[in-house]
């Protein structure tokens, strides 16, 4: 059985009598991640979809210096502020954060700061920590943690499936609405109160397989030969449809089909920061080291089992979660030891993901971001040594630009790349 509803709300800590805003970095990540904290008694909910007036408060109350992700989720933060009958006292904001080198792990700080500035000094910032794997909130509750990683390995596999499915769709918009209609139903299951965490995935197991029924029967074209783009870079960025000015809507347009690196990579790169940090700071036979164990292993088998009814459909888009692979294919341009976060990820998952036969891969990253201009420097050398594989480094900033132009020449590349790569894609068997 679930926790009761008031040792639940313990949980909450300083949530209680709150509603916690979470921001929607993705359609999928952000309700679903919502829909867990409501599953143990915290009022959630996403913040609202982003607008221009989303740019114009987040810039004018920053300072000019911050990353796209920043400005885009504070000014989705001061719109709730100024909605009507507001209260400070009463609202929560979820601001994850890192100990990693770039300038992630100041906007907490900067957040609070800036909301005091004008006034809304109360509300609360709800902010776990990739130092600690992100599990510093699940301190009272294994229970939210548990369903915290179901949810999102949810919202990675409809998201696979959206990608997959939408470039070969007869008529247009089936393909979404499959996928919001796939959404509402997992947050339902993960949101529900008094059920154990075995009930909930088994539920969710069961809405995996619909989702699978539900894509199968779109009408849609299989035909092979769209270039197969994969999509690294920034994790906000690459999710976000309006940070990055829907690139992989127009990708799709103009004739290819994206595979985009998956939201759990970072948990799995989280938890080997972890692990690094718990062997170095207790050794190996530690209790917090075996606490940490048990985590990986619920974390792997939940994952495998959400997925496994999926291997058909997903055969050529199978994702790289041994995560120390991914880390080793990107050492010979940047060791994971010294080049910490997103920046060894998008490396390794772009020689990752040429081995499986994608046609190019396109780095989302937003203006001035680190993690994109280190990559940048190294993308030469490894197309050098991965066949001539286009790599695109794709900036953002907020600012309104046609992306079309440049995403033609790239796919253009592609095509002529597809016509003499030596790694074949593999395709589901629904192919033709
Ligand atoms: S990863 Fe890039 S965009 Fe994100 S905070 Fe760091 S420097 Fe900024």
């Amino acid at each position: 059985m679930g926790l009761g509803l008031t040792a639940k709300r313990k949980n909450g800590g300083g949530l209680a009598g709150r509603t916690l805003y979470v921001p929607q970095m993705a359609y999928a990540g952000g309700r679903l991640i919502a829909a867990a904290f409501r599953s143990i008694g915290i009022d959630a909910t996403i913040t609202p979809d982003s607008d221009n007036e989303t740019l114009v408060l987040g810039g004018r109350h920053a300072s000019g210096e911050e990353c796209l992700p920043h400005k885009i989720t504070l000014g989705d933060f001061l719109k709730i502020c100024r909605q009507p009958g507001f209260d400070p006292a009463k609202a929560a904001f979820f601001m994850a954060t890192s100990h990693g080198p770039c300038r992630f792990g100041q906007y907490v700080e900067y957040l609070k700061q800036e909301l005091r500035n004008l006034g809304y000094g109360d509300v609360l910032i709800f902010s776990p920590s990739s130092g600690n794997s992100y599990d510093g909130f699940a301190e009272h509750a294994g229970e939210l943690m548990r369903t915290m990683w179901v949810a999102v390995t949810c919202g990675d596999l409809v998201t696979k499936f959206l990608y997959k499915t939408r470039p070969y769709e007869i008529t247009p918009g089936d393909t979404e609405r499959a996928y919001r209609t796939t959404v509402h139903e997992f947050a339902d299951v993960v949101s529900q109160q008094e059920v154990s965490f075995g009930q909930r995935y088994k539920q969710l197991v069961g809405l995996v397989e619909q989702m699978r029924d539900r894509f199968r029967a779109i009408p849609a074209n299989y035909v092979k030969g769209r270039p197969l783009i994969g999509v690294v870079g920034e994790i906000f960025c690459r999710l976000n449809d309006f940070a990055n000015l829907g690139t992989l809507q127009c990708i799709e347009r103009l004739g290819g089909e994206c595979w985009m690196s998956e939201f759990s990579e970072w948990v799995w790169y989280s938890n080997w920061n972890q692990r690094n940090k718990l062997t170095q700071q207790y050794g190996r036979f530690s209790l917090p080291y075996l606490k940490f164990k048990l985590k990986a292993k619920f974390q792997k088998r939940y994952s495998h089992g959400l997925r496994a009814p999926l291997a058909e459909d997903l055969a050529g888009y199978d994702e790289a979660h041994d995560i120390a692979h991914v880390l080793e294919l990107a050492r010979p341009y940047l060791p994971a030891e010294g080049s910490l976060g997103e920046m060894v990820l998008s490396a390794g998952q772009t020689i990752f993901m040429h081995s499986k036969g994608v046609d190019g891969v396109i780095d989302i990253s937003p203006f001035t971001c680190m993690n994109g201009i280190i990559c940048e420097a190294v993308y030469p050398a490894i197309s050098a040594n991965h066949g001539g594989l286009p790599i695109r480094s794709s900036y953002f900033d907020g600012t309104n630009v046609n992306v079309e132009h440049d995403l033609e020449i790239f796919l253009e590349l592609a095509r002529a790349y597809q016509r003499r790569k030596q790694h074949p894609r593999v395709y589901p068997s629904y192919f033709k």
